[in-house]
């Protein structure tokens, strides 16, 4: 590691004074939240940046709201202040529980959930449960009405995102789970990030599962869901799991298409999101049954 090298900081208010100052400075200008990934990369020599933009102090990237039908957080909220929002913990007891797996305290103290998005680093817990949850981000540039963007087309590759230069993550927009609905998120882990992560949204139609959505992340390069695992598990009994989850977790495991890194080689990734997909199938029955 070498020292951080020398920049300037910007404090912008607004998006509107961000994105003058990504423009003003264009391909020599950065922004960042909590920077536990920007000042890692300046640390370790792979990024060099004359002007980083803090965008902590911009009102319209905080807070933590209930919305229609849909909770609103703030892209610069920490893990740490979404994990112990009393409205998340509430109503929203997944999301709550997935952030509270999120690294360790010291992460979850700095790090945001905007920052975490946008990094796109594939080993990611909010990328996963946030693709399996139907959610969406809004983004602003300069003087322009937000755009929403589904999670799944934020992330284009491996530390890629899809957002036009000037323009800034403002929020996640996260559905409410209806009566009868149940979020389980499952993760494997080896070194500091996720090895595999597997989330499983499904509701209850008397005895059988329906509206079941699976994503896996973190094995491959980006999060995706596993379309023919969902087809095949939706009208399934919960008394007929045991036969059909072995079958539904190869699915997954395709649909992930896991590469080989530090974490193992693709057969055994393979193997672990299949019993990640089963088990985090198995969890969200008893919840949905409860709720
Ligand atoms: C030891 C360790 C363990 C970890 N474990 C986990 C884990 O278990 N699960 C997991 O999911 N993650 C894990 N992480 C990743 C962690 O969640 C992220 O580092 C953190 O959320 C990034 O947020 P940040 O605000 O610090 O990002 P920053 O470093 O501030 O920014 C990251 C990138 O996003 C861009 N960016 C940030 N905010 C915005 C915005 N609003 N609009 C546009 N671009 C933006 C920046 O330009 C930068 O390129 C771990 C990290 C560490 C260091």
């Amino acid at each position: 590691m070498t020292a951080l090298p020398p920049f300037e900081r910007h404090r912008p208010e607004t998006v509107e004074e961000a994105t003058e100052l990504l423009e003003e400075y264009g391909d020599d200008a950065v922004v960042y939240v909590g920077g536990s990934e920007l000042f890692l990369l300046f640390k370790l020599g792979f990024a060099e940046y004359g002007h980083v933009i803090d965008l902590k102090g911009i009102e319209e990237l905080r807070g933590i709201e209930r919305g229609d039908g849909e909770l609103r957080v703030g892209a610069a909220e920490t893990h740490r202040s979404i994990e112990r929002d009393p409205t998340v913990r509430e109503e929203w007891p997944a999301l709550a529980a997935m952030e509270r797996g999120v690294g360790n305290l010291r992460v979850r103290t700095q790090g945001s959930i905007g920052g975490n998005l946008c990094f796109a680093d594939p080993h990611s817990d909010p990328a996963t449960f946030l693709l399996a949850s139907d959610a969406s981000v809004e983004a602003r540039r300069g003087g322009a009405e937000a755009r929403r963007i589904p999670v799944g087309e934020l992330v284009s590759g491996p530390f890629e995102n899809t957002l036009s230069r000037g323009e800034v993550l403002t929020a996640v927009r996260v559905p409410a789970t209806g009566p009868g609905a149940a979020i389980a998120h499952h993760k494997f882990v080896l070194h500091e990030r996720p090895a595999i992560t597997v989330t499983c949204p499904l509701r209850l139609e008397g005895e059988r599962l329906a509206d079941v959505r699976l994503a896996v992340g973190s094995a491959g390069v980006v999060a995706a869901r596993a379309a023919a695992a969902e087809e095949l598990l939706d009208g399934t009994g919960t008394t007929e799991l045991d036969g059909t989850l072995e079958r539904a977790g190869a699915l997954a495991a395709e649909a992930a298409e896991p590469v080989e890194d530090a974490n193992g080689s693709v057969e055994y990734k393979r193997h672990l999101v299949g019993v990640l997909a089963g088990r985090a199938v198995r969890a969200a029955v008893p919840g949905a049954m409860q709720s």
